[in-house]
């Protein structure tokens, strides 16, 4: 800015001195950028949201401040004055607390304990422990909660365990306090509760940065917001001048005018020529994330599950392949009511699924390709405990042609592919096992451009030859580029089901922003959707 004020535009930012301010934040990683040119300005008395898709840079923006990650261009002011933290100890020390959504508590040390540790009131040079658990007693009272500070804080509830870190840093008088989805695995009530707090410490005039997916929480609680795209901060203001489908459209980055509808007429013959239902899900819920989801998915069709991270995808598919278990609702495979005890119930009943975690719950990285491959069709294949060596080498000789897998030789390790290519591993290890119903979360995450298209092409192959397919995919234009309609969650309701024509990321957005407001018992809506399985085609 330059020097003559009286000259320049009045500035969108209606902080004049912010407690936090962050500007043009530069870091790299392995010299990809992570953030390039972010920016973050919070003041007292308020909550912050701070929002952005997956890997858009927010927990990075968070231990760069905090002292974890060193930045390598752009300012941070706190207080008015600039600083460079070396470690989360010194950000803790000049006022600044983090409470991620791993509470990192002492679980075996009493509440008071925890609460005061490092900072213990002293008398005659011992700790005071009667004070100790007087203050803790009377700060937990204070935000409203009756807890027995003489137990481990291990043996309370998550959402407890996050009041008792908020209550640390207040004992601590942080004047500022970061929550980084922390309420990701808490339930409605105990969101409430949690809230209730936040609100306080914003009313004694420390500032709040909250990150979360969930949108109706954001309205419920922040001042003002920031959302960051691509390592960018792309907008900033007040909660209430951005509605929720401006701050969907400035996460995803898609101006409406910019939106490309897939082939709709394609879609519709899809949908009129699909089979029976494969699987039919009614009502399900299971805490924390699934509350209430119906949605079927018919042979012959792909089926996109829509939602923002946190809203309950991963779970509603966790919940059909029996990988949790249900606590409300019913499930039908092929017409018949099941409860599934284990994935390996499902996998019998024809269920696949590819889960969205390649590297923590898909591949063995040190088993080879053929092995990675015939994993899960390996009990069929090995007679009296000896694998056929000879049926398997065709079965992975047949995969690696039809999906285009890039290797050397199957025996190599499968840590050693590329990301799209395990991804195809992974693919036709559930494939070999000749599913009827595939569940593919975020299949094409992490993957380079060219493999994506070749897994959607896959995809879209596999559903024509009468496969079922429910996909997830955080890009909408990727899932719009696949599934013939869209069934869209928000906070594990589903919302809205958008068949054929109707399925547009526009219209996707608007669920996704407005969900059923002004809408109800979406439940029997679905229903009415489908008054009756129809039985014709494949
Ligand atoms: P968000 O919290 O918004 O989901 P992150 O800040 O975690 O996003 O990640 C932003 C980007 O930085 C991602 O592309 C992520 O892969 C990358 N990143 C973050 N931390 C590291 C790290 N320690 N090493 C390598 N890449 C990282
Ligand atoms: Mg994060």
């Amino acid at each position: 800015m330059t020097a003559s004020a009286s000259q320049a535009p009045p500035s969108p930012d209606p902080l004049r001195s912010p407690l936090l301010d962050m500007q043009d934040i530069q870091i790299s990683f392995g010299g990809v950028p992570a953030l390039r040119g972010a920016n973050l300005s919070v003041a007292a008395g308020e909550v912050h949201a701070l929002i952005g898709q997956n890997g858009a840079g927010k927990s990075t923006m968070i231990k760069i401040l905090t002292g974890a990650y060193r930045r390598t261009g752009g300012s941070v002011r706190f207080e008015g004055r600039e600083i460079d933290f070396r470690s989360p100890k010194a950000a803790r020390e000049a006022g600044i607390s983090t409470i991620y959504q791993e509470i990192n508590l002492v679980p075996f040390r009493s509440v008071a304990e925890n609460i005061f540790l490092g900072r213990e009131p002293r008398r005659f040079g011992l700790i005071d422990w009667r004070t100790v658990q007087r203050r803790a007693a009377e700060l937990l009272e204070s935000f409203g909660l009756q807890v027995d500070v003489k137990k481990p804080a291990g043996s309370y509830s998550t959402a407890i365990q996050q009041m008792v870190a908020l209550a640390r840093a207040v004992s601590a008088d942080a004047k500022m306090v970061i929550m980084d989805e922390s309420t990701s695995s808490l339930d409605e009530r105990e969101v409430e509760l949690l809230f209730t707090v936040v609100r306080k410490l914003r009313d004694d005039g420390r500032a709040v940065i909250f990150v979360s997916h969930r949108l109706d929480e954001l309205y419920a609680l922040c001042d003002r917001v920031t959302v960051m795209r691509d390592g960018q901060t792309v907008a900033q203001s007040t909660m209430a001048d951005m509605d929720k489908r401006q701050l969907v459209t400035t996460m995803l980055g898609r101006t409406l005018a910019a939106v490309v509808e897939g082939d709709t007429a394609e879609r519709e013959v899809h949908l009129a020529r699909r089979g029976e239902a494969a699987i039919s899900v009614r009502k399900v819920g299971a805490r924390p994330l699934v509350n209430d989801v119906s949605l079927d998915v018919h042979r012959g069709e792909a089926v996109g599950l829509a939602g923002l991270l946190g809203s309950g995808r991963t779970e509603t598919m966790r919940l059909m392949f029996g990988a949790d278990p249900l606590e409300r609702g019913t499930v039908e495979i092929g017409g018949e009511t099941v409860a599934l005890k284990s994935p390996q119930d499902a996998i019998a009943r024809g269920l696949a699924y590819l889960t969205e975690d390649r590297k923590g719950d898909g591949i063995v990285p040190e088993l080879s390709v053929r092995d990675n491959l015939t994993l899960v069709c390996l009990r069929t294949l090995a007679k009296h405990g000896i694998v056929d060596r000879k049926q398997q080498q065709a079965i992975v000789e047949r995969f690696v042609a039809s999906l285009g897998i890039k290797l050397r030789s199957p025996d190599q390790p499968i840590r050693e592919l590329s990301g799209g290519n395990q991804q195809k591993v992974l693919l036709a290890r559930w494939l070999a096992a000749q599913p009827t119903l595939l569940l593919l979360d975020e299949p094409t995450r992490g993957i380079d451009v060219g493999a994506k298209a070749d897994v959607a092409k896959i995809v879209r192959d596999l559903r024509d030859a009468g496969l079922a397919v429910l996909l997830s995919a955080s890009e909408l234009e990727e899932l719009t580029a696949v599934a013939d309609r869209a069934v869209v969650i928000r906070d594990g309701r589903t919302v809205a089901e958008l068949n054929g024509a109707a399925m547009s990321e526009t219209a996707i957005m608007d669920a996704i922003a407005w969900g059923s407001e002004g809408q109800s018992a979406l439940a029997e809506a679905v229903d009415a959707a489908h008054p009756e399985d129809s039985r014709h085609g494949s």
